[in-house]
This record gives C-alpha cells, sequence and structure tokens, in this order.
C-alpha cells in the first residue's frame, strides 16, 4: 500500500491544531513556569481519544495507529512539547501491556490508562548507563511464588507521578519485565529531576527495596524482558520522540517567520534580508526532511512492520529531529537578535525542551551505530 493521509488523519490534525491553540498556547509559559505534571490536560486528551490512540476499542483505546499518534504528537509539541512528551513516554508502558501483558492485566489497566485516570511509567536505565542496560544491577528474585526486587531506576519519565511502572530487572543471567503499582510496599519514587525543559512531565527516580510482586506480574514472559522493553522504547518511545523533536522545530520556525515578518530594520522587515531568507529555507527543510523520516515510521508500523524489522528507519528519525530540534532553536533565537533569548518569546523555552531530547529513548550517539551497523550488514 502507498503511504497516504486518510481523510480520519487530516481531521485529526485540524483537530489537535485548533486544541493546541485554544487549550495549550494561552497556558504554555504559565505551566512551564510552575513545573507541575499536567494531569488535567491529560484527562482533556483522553477525553478526545488521544491518550489510547493505539490501544484497541476492546481496551478503551480508539486504535487510530502510530501515524494518527505522530500526528498528534507533533501538533502538541508545536505549541507545548511537554504535552508531546507525556505522550511520548506514556504510551509505551500502554503498548506494551497490550502487546505483552496478560488478559486480566489489559483488562484491568489498559481502559483507566486510556481514559488518563491513571499512569505508567516504563524503567530500565540505572545510573550504570542508560546506553548499556545490560549492565543493570537491579535484581528480581524468585521468593516462593513471588519477585522480590532490589534496585533503583534513574531518569525515568513520569516516576515522581505514575500510578503503575513497568520495570525491567535481573532475574539469574537474564532480564524479565515487571508491573509494579504504586502502593505496592517496597516501590518509591523519592527524587524528582530539576530540568529546564519539558517541565510538565516530571522524571526522577524509581527505588526498590524488597518490593515483591506475584508472578503474574510478569510481563512477556521470565528472561524475555530486555526485548520487550526494548520494543517498547523503540516503537513508542523513538518515534514519539522523533514527532516531540518535529513539533520543536516547526513551533520555533513558526516564532521565526512571525518575527521576521515582523520586526523592521532599514525601513522594511527582516524577512525580506536574503541572509535571514536563507536561515528560514534551511529551518524549512530540515523540517520537512524529519517530517517524512518521522511519518515513514509510524506509518510503516500501521503496515505491520515491528520495531525490530525498522530499527534503522526508526533510528535515522530519532536522531534527525532530535539533532534539529535544538539546532533550530538555537538558529531561531539568534535570527530574533536579543529578542530571541526573553523566555515570553518561547523560542528559549524550545531550546530546554530540545535538550532532553537528546538522551531520550536512546543517545543521538547509539542511533548512528544502529544506522551504521546496517550500512556495513
Ligand atoms: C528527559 C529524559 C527522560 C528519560 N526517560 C526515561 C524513561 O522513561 N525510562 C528509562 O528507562 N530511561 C529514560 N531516560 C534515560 C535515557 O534512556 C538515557 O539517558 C539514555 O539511554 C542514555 O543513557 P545515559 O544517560 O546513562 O548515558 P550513557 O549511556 O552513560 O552515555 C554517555 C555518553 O556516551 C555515549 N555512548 C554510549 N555508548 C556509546 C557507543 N557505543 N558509541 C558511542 N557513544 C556511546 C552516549 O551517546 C552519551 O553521549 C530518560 C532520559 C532523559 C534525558
Amino acid at each position: 500500500m502507498d503511504f497516504t493521509f486518510s481523510r480520519e488523519h487530516e481531521m485529526l490534525r485540524n483537530m489537535t491544531r485548533e486544541f493546541a491553540q485554544k487549550e495549550l498556547a494561552p497556558k504554555a509559559l504559565a505551566l512551564d513556569e510552575k513545573g507541575e505534571f499536567i494531569r488535567d490536560l491529560v484527562k482533556q486528551t483522553a477525553k478526545l481519544g488521544l491518550v489510547g490512540i493505539i490501544t484497541s476499542r476492546q481496551y478503551g483505546g480508539t486504535g487510530m495507529g502510530h501515524l494518527a499518534r505522530a500526528i498528534t504528537i507533533e501538533e502538541f509539541s508545536r505549541v507545548y512539547p511537554s504535552l508531546g512528551f507525556f505522550f511520548q513516554t506514556g504510551q509505551i508502558g500502554i503498548y506494551l501491556l497490550e502487546n505483552f501483558g496478560s488478559e486480566d492485566m489489559k483488562k484491568k489497566y489498559l481502559p483507566k490508562l486510556c481514559s488518563g485516570d491513571i499512569t505508567a511509567a516504563t524503567a530500565l536505565t540505572e545510573s550504570g548507563g542508560g546506553s548499556d542496560p545490560a549492565s543493570m544491577t537491579t535484581t528480581a528474585e524468585l521468593v516462593g511464588d513471588e519477585y522480590v526486587l532490589n534496585g533503583r531506576k534513574i531518569l525515568i519519565t513520569l516516576a515522581p507521578v505514575c500510578d503503575l511502572a513497568i520495570i525491567v530487572a535481573k532475574t539469574g543471567d537474564k532480564f524479565s519485565a515487571f508491573l509494579i503499582e504504586r502502593g505496592t510496599s517496597g516501590f518509591t519514587t523519592p527524587r524528582k529531576e530539576n530540568f529546564p525543559g519539558l517541565r510538565g512531565t516530571p522524571v526522577g527516580d524509581i527505588v526498590l527495596t524488597n518490593c515483591r510482586v506475584p508472578r503474574s506480574n510478569l510481563i512477556g514472559g521470565e528472561g524475555r524482558g530486555l526485548a520487550v522493553a526494548l520494543s517498547g522504547i523503540s516503537a513508542i518511545g523513538r518515534v514519539g520522540v522523533a514527532a516531540v523533536g518535529l513539533g520543536v522545530a516547526e513551533g520555533c520556525y513558526d516564532a521565526a517567520l512571525k518575527f521576521t515578518k515582523e520586526r523592521k530594520l532599514y525601513g522594511r522587515p527582516i524577512a525580506e534580508l536574503q541572509a535571514i531568507q536563507h536561515t528560514l529555507v534551511d529551518i524549512n527543510l530540515e523540517i520537512e526532511a524529519a517530517r517524512w523520516l518521522c511519518y515513514l515510521t509510524a506509518w510503516l508500523l500501521d503496515q505491520g512492520k515491528s520495531p525490530r524489522d525498522i530499527g534503522t528507519e526508526i533510528a535515522r528519525a530519532k536522531l534527525y529531529s532530535c539533532d534539529i530540534a535544538s539546532k533550530i532553536a538555537l538558529k531561531t533565537i539568534q535570527i530574533m537578535g536579543g529578542y530571541g533569548a526573553i523566555t515570553e518569546y518561547e523560542v528559549v523555552r524550545r531550546l530546554n525542551d530540545s535538550i532532553e531530547l537528546l538522551a531520550t529513548a536512546g543517545s543521538q550517539e547509539t542511533m548512528k551505530n544502529t544506522i551504521g551497523r546496517s550500512l556495513i550488514a
């Protein structure tokens, strides 16, 4: 089948764009300053069927698919990237539960996740290095019919506020994924990072101290945890962050166009200066390239390709979008002269948002490694 946007995709774009202008644009600065989890916005977008956009209807979702998801994240991130980032990470857990969870888990949690009543974090990274997940030291030991987990996860999106977490831990010399509810004895989230960007979607630590969960909380079977988590991080995390980066870049471009048309020097708008136009052209080209790399991966997932089949395409989209997001934010700040650095003008906030995207869902260098391996295979 050829790539095409359906009528539903076009309607979704109009709806999310309108939502972003009406509901996000007027609040973005205040929300960034407040730096609290945007629970109300999550619920509002859940009512529109967007939190469950990749989840089947039988579990409370709308099943619109990955391309629809990318469009939604792009449009929200264009105006308020924290909301796009919520979708980026919050939907990893939703995807993992639907694809690898037991029927009981799906029935119990997916409808509540899709309605925004609860949220799920996905925790792989530890202080030993996110790029080397096999070095993790969190353990899950089978004692009777329960697993006992001990360890500390760091840099986990939604950790401070999540109701559920999918935790990857060592079971012997393999890795397994577990579903843990907040409130389980030994599960704590003692630390919230003070990042300069994406301030509506908090990031922090999850600590497990003799945290006991029943065997039935395994996701995807014992020993399959790393593969399970990485498939979600790739299909949902990387494609999602590519869409966030794209939206951030577009938001900066929108601001640059507006500013250069309004700002007059030498008696005319600076948009008429060719040097300024050349920068706008560079930005425009980079955005077009990022857009199609991102849409392609989402569309391939909708065609039934597995994250493993299209790991290279996904790595390309993540690498490129996140690379241009921060570069375009800087270029835009420069085009706007002294005004560019003023917080109210938003591009400097976009720069803060964009730097967090670089390591999220796998660093830029590890994306290059994935692409590099495919080139010489
Ligand atoms: C905002 C934010 C949200 C996050 N949310 C989550 C989450 O929800 N869940 C989760 O599990 N994790 C999350 N992370 C963690 C993220 O996955 C890691 O930051 C990422 O995998 C990189 O790991 P690290 O930070 O430990 O860097 P390291 O792995 O220590 O890497 C340090 C440097 O070495 C480079 N490097 C490493 N290996 C290679 C190599 N083979 N070749 C070349 N260079 C290499 C890296 O690219 C990087 O530049 C989040 C991170 C951020 C910033």
